[in-house]
């Protein structure tokens, strides 16, 4: 039997509107999916990805925003399993723990942001993914946060699969 306590955790949340996470970023823009939607499928949060999805938010999205001072939305944040399934994602990734977030900013090259975050910032993972040489634009950038043993792992992700470090 659960106690009160993991009951209340284990909850779906209700419906939140435009619940703040940060003071930049709302948890709505962190678990929207136009994939979701289009296939039926209900991407709340539970209160333990909430509380991820808001370190995520106050530890990499805000110092972000706050040095590049452009707003941005990230690409993609909470998934839940069905939903993470579908693009075809492994199970363990952390977006499905609401600790993971893809994100570009617009006007600094994917390459730049991931430098700066690398330089910067404290985290657990980061991923260059999909970016193309030469192609300032291309892909985006995968990070993760934590609240204990952040890795600092830092790799680069394109069709030939992984590589350690930044490959620009
Ligand atoms: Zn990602």
């Amino acid at each position: 039997m659960l106690s009160f306590r993991e009951a209340f955790e284990k909850r779906p949340l209700m419906r939140a509107g435009n619940e703040r996470l940060s003071a930049n970023f709302s948890l709505t823009e962190l678990t929207k999916s136009d994939l979701a939607v289009r296939h039926g499928i209900d991407n709340s949060p539970d209160i333990s990805v909430i509380a991820n999805l808001r370190q995520v938010a106050e530890h990499i999205l805000e110092p972000i925003r706050d040095h590049f001072s452009i707003p941005f939305s990230p690409n993609s944040g909470y998934r839940c399993l069905e939903l993470n399934r579908l693009l075809k994602s492994p199970d363990t990734s952390q977006h499905v723990t609401g600790q993971a977030v893809d994100i570009e900013v617009p006007c600094v090259s994917n390459i730049d942001l991931a430098s700066w975050i690398v330089d910067h910032l404290p985290f657990d993972q980061l991923i260059l993914e999909f970016h193309t040489p030469g192609e300032p634009d291309s892909g985006w950038v995968h990070c993760s946060f934590v609240a204990e043993g952040q890795r600092g792992d830092v790799l680069t992700f394109t069709r030939a699969g992984y590589m350690k470090g930044l490959i620009a």
